[in-house]
C-alpha cells in the first residue's frame, strides 16, 4: 500500500484555485520530486501533506489525503502527531540562535524526551545520519549560527530526523546553497531514503533527475505528469 495518497485534491486560497484535482500515490522509501514553473503549486502541495496550509487564513481543501492509511483530516487526528510523522525542511536553513547541540535536542524535549543520556545519544545519531557529526563533534556547544549555510541545512535535517519522522518534506532545500553543499545534500538524500520517504520541491530539473525515483510535474495548479523519473527524462 502507498504511504501517501492524495485523491481528487483541490485547494483554494480564498477564491484562488491553487491545486486542481491532484491525484498522487507515493510509496515508502521513495524520493519524489515536485517540479514545474514558479507559482504552479509545488509548495502548496507539499504543505498540504503536514497540514501547514491550515495556518494560512482563507485556505480550503477538498478531496482526501491519506498517510499511512489515515485520512489526515480525520477529526481524531492529532496535528502535532502528524507533524512529527511528516517533518519539514525549508529553503533557507533556519537554525535557532542556540548551540549546535541544542538545535537538535530542542525538538526532542518538545516531544517529551528529557533523559540526558537518551537526548545525547539521539543528537549524536541524528547528526551522524545528517552527515554532519564528524564536522561538529568537537564544537557541539558552539552557536549554530557560526556554521556554513550547507552545514546549517544539514543541522536542520538532523533536527528534523531526530524526532523520527516517516516522511521528510523538503522545499527547495538547496536553492540557497553553493554547488558543493548542494552535492552534499543530494548525497545525503540518497542515504535518507533508506530510512525515510522524501518529497522534495525543486526548480532544478537536473536535480530532480539525479535524486528522485518519481517526478510530479505541476502546471497552473494541475498535476500534468506523474511518472518514473528515468522514464520521464529519458523518453519524454
Ligand atoms: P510554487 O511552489 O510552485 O512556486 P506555490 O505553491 O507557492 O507555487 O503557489 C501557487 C499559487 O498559489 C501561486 O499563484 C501563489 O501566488 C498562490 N499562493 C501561494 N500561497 C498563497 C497564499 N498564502 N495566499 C494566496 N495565494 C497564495
Ligand atoms: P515559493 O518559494 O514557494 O515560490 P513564494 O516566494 O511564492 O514561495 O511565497 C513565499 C510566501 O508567500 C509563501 O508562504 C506563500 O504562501 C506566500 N504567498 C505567495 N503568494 C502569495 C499570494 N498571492 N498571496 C499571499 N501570500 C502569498
Amino acid at each position: 500500500m502507498s504511504l501517501i495518497q492524495t485523491k481528487n485534491l483541490h485547494l483554494h486560497y480564498g477564491n484562488f484555485h491553487a491545486l486542481k484535482d491532484v491525484n498522487i500515490e507515493i510509496g515508502r522509501n521513495e524520493v519524489v520530486a515536485l517540479i514545474g514553473p514558479s507559482g504552479c503549486g509545488k509548495s502548496t502541495y507539499l504543505r498540504t501533506l503536514n497540514r501547514m496550509n491550515d495556518l494560512i487564513d482563507g485556505t480550503s481543501i477538498k478531496g482526501e489525503i491519506i498517510i499511512d492509511g489515515q485520512n489526515i483530516y480525520d477529526k481524531k487526528l492529532d496535528v502535532n502527531e502528524l507533524r512529527k510523522k511528516v517533518g519539514m525542511v525549508f529553503q533557507k536553513p533556519t537554525p535557532f540562535p542556540k548551540s549546535i547541540f541544542e538545535n537538535v535536542a530542542y525538538g526532542l524535549r518538545v516531544n517529551g524526551i528529557h533523559k540526558k543520556a537518551e537526548v545525547e545519544e539521539t543528537v549524536e545519531q541524528s547528526l551522524k545520519q545528517a552527515a554532519l557529526w564528524d564536522e561538529v563533534k568537537n564544537d557541539l556547544k558552539k552557536s549554530a549560527l557560526a556554521l556554513s549555510g550547507g552545514q546549517q541545512q544539514r543541522l536542520c535535517i538532523a533536527r528534523t530526523i531526530a524526532v523520527k519522522p516517516e516522511i521528510i518534506l523538503m522545499d527547495e532545500p538547496t536553492s540557497a546553497l553553493d554547488p558543493l553543499s548542494t552535492l552534499q545534500i543530494e548525497q545525503l538524500i540518497e542515504e535518507l531514503r533508506k530510512t525515510f520517504t522524501v518529497v522534495i520541491v525543486t526548480h532544478n530539473m537536473q536535480q530532480a533527475y539525479r535524486i528522485s525515483h518519481k517526478t510530479a510535474f505541476f502546471y497552473l495548479g494541475e498535476l500534468i505528469e506523474y511518472a518514473d523519473t528515468k522514464q520521464l527524462f529519458e523518453n519524454p
